[in-house]
């Protein structure tokens, strides 16, 4: 992976916070996800951020929130734009 294509994470405002608010186990995701989301909103970088998860098919970038974006909107975004 080419660093300098990760760049845009030195401005990620989800460096403070805890990492399973993106990343939650199954039972206590929505509750998670709505903290996460709500730092995503306000996040400098979202659009590369989500750009990054969509242009990337490896299994780490199916889990999780990237972009503001859940796992399954982001497999409906994929759908809708293919
Ligand atoms: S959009 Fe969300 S997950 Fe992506 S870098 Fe910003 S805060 Fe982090």
């Amino acid at each position: 992976m080419n660093l300098g294509e990760l760049k845009w994470q030195d401005q990620a405002a989800c460096k403070p916070y805890p990492q399973e608010w993106w990343f939650p186990n199954a039972e206590r995701s929505s509750h998670q996800y709505a903290a996460a989301r709500a730092v995503c909103e306000q996040c400098p970088v979202q659009d590369e951020c989500l750009a990054h998860a969509m242009a990337h098919e490896e299994p780490h970038y199916e889990y999780g929130m990237w972009g503001g974006l859940a796992p399954r909107q982001r497999r409906a975004l994929r759908r809708a734009v293919t």
